[in-house]
């Protein structure tokens, strides 16, 4: 691939470059990029890099087109709503210059995949609006030795940086933790369509010049650009030496503090399998059965052996459900206790359990269940 044939044609403006030239020209078309997010600032990035001649280009996201990224994502038109992003940007590049190779990578980026995905690649755009995910493209990248161009972008600010490893801070330097609920996105804060615009093309700057070896790179340094008074900083940082993924005794050194906790799962449970899971041996201690509803509705009644913890409780009290029993939610038909599934199996790594058709499906199968204690004890009295 080191002598590529190059269209003098199509690059001509380029070759009469003499930083990039005929040998420049070759080496971009040797090598290849993958953009991580085929959005915003994956939208300027692919369209120059594909229009440089880049070899080989990637572009992984695995979100549809919808008609509010149309403000900025400007590989995507009206009629393509509704389309997968990663295809759809990929018949665009391809469109662009048919000599480029474009791979769609329809998935999401994840601790397991990672290195799959970015091994084939010379260098790696991050173009994701995830913190998260930032973390860990920085830290896939330091680990497989992979430079990164990422930006970042937030109502009229736009940020960049180039990490280099083995020669330059990463990410971690600059930003150690992941203040991940601190920083809305996008989607939350809003944006301006044209910000990415101008920081999708600086990381396809950074990109080009990267490959074909010629300029400065912006590595060490965080440019900062402000829209609203259009005036670009910069901040030069230092590599840490206590760096979690590059510094002198790393803690991160695979990807699997970044494997998302397996996933809870939630059951759903006909009244009848309910009783039949409660009889089993051992039943009754694995199971909690905990009603969501209204302290008037459980007034009214409530299974056997059940404890009550209205739905608008439930975050405040669920460390009164033991971590080695399943709880059971309840409610009246089916719908509030799922809520609490939810709740319940995001906030713990543990399962749940849904009782489907709640207290009236148990009703209709069983009778209606006994009312509080006081009045059984009430009963009693009459009974003697
Ligand atoms: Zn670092």
């Amino acid at each position: 691939m080191a002598n590529a044939p190059v269209d003098p044609a199509r690059y001509a403006r380029h070759l009469a470059l003499p930083e990039i030239g005929i040998e420049g020209q070759q080496k971009l078309a040797a090598s290849s990029v993958l953009i991580i997010g085929a959005g915003g600032l994956g939208s300027p990035a692919g369209l120059y890099l594909a229009a440089a001649g880049v070899g080989r280009i990637g572009l992984l996201d695995h979100d549809r087109i919808e008609i509010s990224n149309l403000q900025r994502q400007v590989m995507f038109d009206t009629r393509q709503i509704g389309q997968g992003k990663a295809e759809t940007a990929r018949a665009r590049l391809s469109a662009l210059n048919p000599d480029v190779e474009v791979i769609a990578h329809a998935e999401k980026l994840v601790a397991s995949n990672a290195e799959r995905l970015f091994s084939p690649y010379d260098l790696i755009i991050d173009g994701t609006d995830r913190l998260a995910t930032r973390y860990l493209i920085n830290d896939a990248c330091v680990l497989l030795g992979k430079p990164l161009v990422s930006a970042a972008i937030h109502r009229f600010e736009g940020q960049a940086m180039t990490c280099l490893p083995g020669r330059s801070p990463c990410y971690r330097c600059l930003y150690p933790e992941s203040p991940e609920d601190l920083i809305p996105s996008c989607a939350t804060a809003g944006v301006l369509g044209v910000l990415p615009g101008v920081m999708g093309a600086l990381q396809a700057t950074e990109a080009i010049k990267l490959l074909v070896g010629i300029g400065e790179p912006l590595a060490g340094r965080l440019l900062t650009y402000d829209a609203l008074n259009l005036t670009f900083g910069e901040f030069r940082f230092e590599r840490r030496r206590d760096c979690a993924v590059c510094g002198e005794h790393p803690t991160i050194t695979s990807l699997a503090h970044h494997e998302e906790k397996p996933l809870s799962r939630i059951a759903e449970w006909t009244p009848r399998q309910l009783a039949e899971e409660l009889k089993k041996e051992g039943g009754e201690e694995r199971l909690m059965l905990v009603d969501v509803r209204e302290p008037w509705e459980w007034a009214e009644g409530r299974l056997p052996g059940s404890v009550h913890m209205p739905l608008a409780t439930l975050p405040q009290r669920m460390a009164e459900i033991p971590s080695d029993v399943t709880p059971v939610f309840i409610c009246a038909v089916g719908g509030r206790s799922m809520a609490a599934c939810r709740l319940f199996t995001a906030a713990r790594a543990q399962d749940a359990v849904n009782l489907a058709g709640g207290v009236v499906g148990w009703s209709n199968e069983f009778g209606a269940p006994p009312k509080p204690d006081h009045d059984h004890d009430h009963d009693h009295g009459h009974a003697h």
